[in-house]
């Protein structure tokens, strides 16, 4: 399929050419026309399928049809949950309709206020805006939804994890009955679907990547370590396999900094971007990143959320995080549109549970590699797939399974013949992956 067929003008296809897009991903060519048709849309696709295009250039494309924006009016307005994805939304709108007369603008908090009213007194065609700062700005009458024609939520999962609901209920009661909505989602959660009938209404439902499946393009593996180790393992890693530009995630905010400075230590240009940080600060950190002036961006997973960096090949989970669709959201930074990616978890002792979590959600066991000096004193345990309530009774039969201790099944672990089992079906979860990534691919490159 290529983007002629799809019903955008000259113009917009000028654009994507200019992007060297040769064709239309598949959350592209399903959401675009059926945007154009004017359908409410609900798309379960994740950062990197190309969403952000689906949802701009349909849009693009009705609004140039229509009338301009009037003083402090937005006719199309793109909720994203952080003030990077706005960024970046904003710099898609800005990239593909370079050759259209429309105006765009980026609102989010954490920098002044007034230069965003002024921005908005003549109005926008397309306004992209975190909910918190669009409220303010409504609140203070810098900007008016009277003709609004079109509203997107974007990360709408996300938007609900950092306690927007509010704020976006409130958003919506402000905006005319009459408009197009599209919602654009990592996963469909229940909670997603009760705040979904209160906004789409008869939506074209599209899934491009099945529910809480991880990003098939990307290789990961864990490598279990002693907690105190992991700083050196990922310095290890860094320089042995020549990894230029690696996106790490630690839990917290503070770990961030502190592995910042680890890794500075030791010879590695690195530098930490999270909540405390001025948002001058995260969007330099970002620049140097991308322009490769850094080599190891170390982020929370708020701050991390929605970062578009072109095909960035590297990610490291330093901890696991204690949410497991944190897990698809972050290794969701590689193996972006077509091309792929690695993410490595370093995972000690006492991230077991995580790690099983993590292993259910995504339906399969990560492979594991142990780096050679870095063996973990104690070892992480192998999870189960199935959950403990339909665990089969105990068997007596002794053995080893690989990377277990001698005493382990004495201690209650399960005995080699069921290992076989669960290798077994490690196997034929990585076949059904393998078969997946391959029709992904298909379809990515048809
Ligand atoms: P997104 O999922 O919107 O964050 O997009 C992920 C990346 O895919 C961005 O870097 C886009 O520039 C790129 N991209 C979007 N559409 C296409 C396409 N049709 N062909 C190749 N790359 C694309």
């Amino acid at each position: 399929m290529s983007f002629t067929s799809l019903g955008l003008s000259a113009p917009i296809l000028d654009s994507i050419a200019t992007q060297g897009y040769d064709q239309p991903s598949p959350v592209q060519a399903k959401a675009i026309p059926v945007v154009l048709e004017g359908r409410d849309v609900m798309a379960a696709a994740q950062t990197g399928t190309g969403k952000t295009a689906g949802f701009t250039l349909p849009i693009l494309e009705i609004l140039s049809r229509g009338q301009k924006a009037g003083p402090n009016q937005a006719r199309a307005l793109i909720l994203t949950p952080t003030r990077e994805l706005a960024a970046q939304v904003a710099e898609s709108v800005q990239t593909y309709g370079r050759h259209l007369p429309l105006s765009s603008t980026v609102v989010f908090g954490g920098v002044k206020i007034n230069p965003q009213m002024t921005k908005l007194r003549k109005g926008v065609d397309i306004l992209i805006a975190t909910p918190g700062r669009l409220l303010d700005l409504y609140n203070q009458n810098a900007v008016r939804f009277n003709h609004l024609e079109v509203l997107v939520l974007d990360e709408a999962d996300r938007m609900l994890d950092m306690g927007f609901i509010h704020d976006i209920r409130k958003i919506i009661s402000r905006l005319p009955k009459e408009r197009q909505n599209l919602m654009f989602s990592a996963t469909f959660s229940d909670q997603i679907r009760d705040l979904a009938k209160t906004i789409v209404h008869n939506p074209v439902e599209i899934s491009v990547s099945p529910r809480n499946t991880t990003a098939k393009s990307v290789e990961q593996w864990i490598c279990p370590v002693d907690k105190k180790s992991k700083p050196a393992l990922l310095t290890h890693l860094i320089w042995e396999n020549r990894w230029e530009q690696v996106l790490v995630f630690t839990r917290t905010k503070h770990g961030a900094n502190r592995l910042t400075k680890q890794l500075e230590q030791q010879g590695i240009k690195a530098a930490a971007i999270h909540g405390n940080k001025s948002q001058g600060a995260r969007t330099r950190a970002l620049d140097s990143f991308k322009k490769g002036k850094i080599r190891a961006l170390v982020a929370t997973d708020i701050a991390a959320r929605g970062l578009d960096i072109d095909q960035l090949p590297q990610v490291v989970n330093f901890d696991l995080p204690s949410v497991p669709e944190d897990y698809i959201h972050r290794i969701g930074r590689t193996g972006r549109a077509g091309s792929t990616g690695q993410a490595v978890s370093l995972v000690s002792h006492d991230e077991f549970k995580q790690l099983s979590d993590i292993e259910r959600l995504i339906g399969e066991l990560l492979n594991r590699k142990i780096v050679d000096g870095f063996e973990p004193v104690n070892n992480v345990p192998q999870s189960q797939l199935r959950s403990p309530k339909h665990k089969r009774p105990k068997k007596t039969k002794p053995g080893h399974r690989d990377g277990q201790r001698s005493g382990e099944v004495a201690r209650g672990h399960k005995p080699a013949q069921k290992n076989n089992k669960t290798q077994n079906r490690k196997k034929s979860a990585n076949t059904r992956n393998q078969q997946k990534k391959t029709s992904n691919e298909k379809i990515w490159s048809r």
